[in-house]
């Protein structure tokens, strides 16, 4: 048996699927990507695209809230890796074992089917997902492929700089390999700056690059390396939690973080380690160059970007902001990072795990509203994020957001921001992790 034969009959293995179709090239034998994958369902089939915070949670409430749908989850990683708690992880606080989980065990644990495959079209017309091992047919699609880096706003098409920088200096913002390479890299770090470069808004968990600077530090602090971490931040303070950060940052890591306000990046040149902003230029011995985020590759893909009044991209979903189904195609649902604005009163709600499990659970209900053939129901998210300041002893700080319709039928955000560094909410942090952990993965 050839080695591209078992791997594919693996896969549809796990599928519960007979082989099903194969194209020949020379002496390998492999799946033809048009070739349907799986038989067809008994009743209604909903694809999950992604399998992270978002993709993970609407599987698992769609199969809970109507046992007879078939559910399908495309993942390209063999393993879910968290990205919440990699910032305690990165300075050893946590272990690996609480940020991976086996996709095979969640699966079976709450009844759905899992693919590995990179997912490579999405051809709405005929309502199927091209895979790297051929087709899944569906009748509602969800994607949930959290975000890209648009590296092309710092370098154009110049690929070789956007592999470089990619290679050498990764955001570590898109789980897992990323987040190997960073802790090699601050775990080998001699002294010098270590730049860290922030998007400009909106992107992935606003807080999480401020936790991620005091636990640097931390590390910094407490190995003694003669160091800083110089934080170039496009915003003139830090946002949400900002009082909380600052006080962090003048407090505990006076020696070990330059804060730069009003940075917004001009020129990012890799060879030569520099970073020119509107606030200076900054020379590093080590970076996280960090470019804009937009919605993941897969809402592209799918056609299903939103424009503004100008017909320009917005680089995220169009999606009804209460329904979350696409508003090109009702037979689509996007959530999580990917989202677009949810309200012209605040714009987007926080690209957080939390809200993307909240949004999932969400599209599941509407989902199966639409089955039954009901309208979509009335429900809105909330979000916690505990953000960690200090290492030795545990402190965190907390903002919580929520949502509720006003009069006219917005939706209106309330934000409460607790700044003083806790011991407390370090603790109920891992309280949180844990009720997620049993929300959508094999624990609990
Ligand atoms: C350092 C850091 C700290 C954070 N801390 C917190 C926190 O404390 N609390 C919190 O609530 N949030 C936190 N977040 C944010 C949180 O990780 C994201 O908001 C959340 O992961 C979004 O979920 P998602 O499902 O939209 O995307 P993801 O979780 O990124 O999942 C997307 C999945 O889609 C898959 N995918 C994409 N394209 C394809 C394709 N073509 N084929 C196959 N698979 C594909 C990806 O591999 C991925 O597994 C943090 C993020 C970072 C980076």
């Amino acid at each position: 048996m050839s080695f591209s034969r078992r791997n594919f009959l693996a896969t549809a293995g796990a599928l519960g699927a007979g082989v099903v179709s194969r194209a020949h090239a020379g002496n390998l034998v492999l799946p033809s990507l048009g070739a349907e994958l799986l038989p067809p369902p008994k009743g209604k089939r909903v694809v999950v695209c992604g399998g992270g915070w978002g993709g993970l949670t609407v599987a698992r409430y769609l199969r809970k809230l109507d046992p007879s749908v078939e559910v399908v989850l495309i993942e390209r990683n063999p393993v879910f890796w968290s990205c919440p708690m990699s910032n305690k992880w990165l300075v050893d606080i946590v272990g690996t074992d609480l940020l991976v989980h086996d996709y095979l065990t969640v699966a079976k644990k709450f009844g759905y089917q899992f693919l590995q495959s990179e997912i490579v079209g999405i051809e709405r017309d005929r309502k199927k997902v091209i895979t790297g091992q051929g087709a899944i047919g569906y009748d509602y699609l969800v994607l949930a492929p959290g975000i890209r880096y648009q590296y092309e706003a710092w370098f154009g098409d110049d690929r070789k700089t956007i592999n470089y920088t990619k290679a050498n200096y990764p955001a570590a913002y898109i789980p897992s390999a990323e987040h190997i390479t960073l802790k090699k890299k601050l775990h080998s770090f001699k002294g010098g700056d270590f730049v860290t470069v922030l998007p400009p808004p909106p992107h992935r968990c606003p807080p999480s690059p401020y936790e991620r600077v005091c636990m640097m530090a931390w590390h910094l602090k407490q190995h003694k390396i003669p160091g800083r971490i110089v934080l170039l931040d496009p915003k003139p303070a830090p946002t949400p939690i900002g009082i909380g950060f600052k006080q962090a940052f003048d407090e505990l890591y006076k020696d070990q973080v330059l804060y730069v306000p009003n940075a917004t990046v001009k020129e990012v040149d890799p060879y030569n380690k520099q970073v020119k902003t509107a606030a200076g230029d900054f020379k590093f011995e080590d970076a996280i160059l960090m470019a804009p985020h937009r919605a993941g590759d897969l809402v592209w893909m799918a056609d299903l970007i939103g424009q503004d009044d100008k017909g320009q991209a917005t680089g995220w979903a169009d999606q009804h902001n209460v329904g979350l189904h696409s508003q090109k195609d009702p037979n689509v649902w996007i959530i999580g990072d990917a989202v677009g604005k949810a309200s012209e009163l605040f714009g987007w709600y926080p690209k957080s795990g939390h809200v993307a499990n909240r949004l999932g659970r969400i599209a599941a209900r509407q989902i199966v509203n639409r089955m039954q053939g009901k309208d979509f129901d009335k429900l809105l998210p909330d979000n916690l994020c505990y953000m960690f300041v200090n290492g030795n002893p545990i402190e965190a700080i907390l903002v919580d957001f929520q949502y509720k319709f006003n009069a006219e039928g917005k939706i209106v955000q309330t934000v409460k921001e607790y700044h003083e560094h806790d011991v407390n909410l370090a603790k109920e942090d891992f309280v949180w992790f844990e009720g997620m952990a049993e929300d959508f993965l094999d624990r609990g």
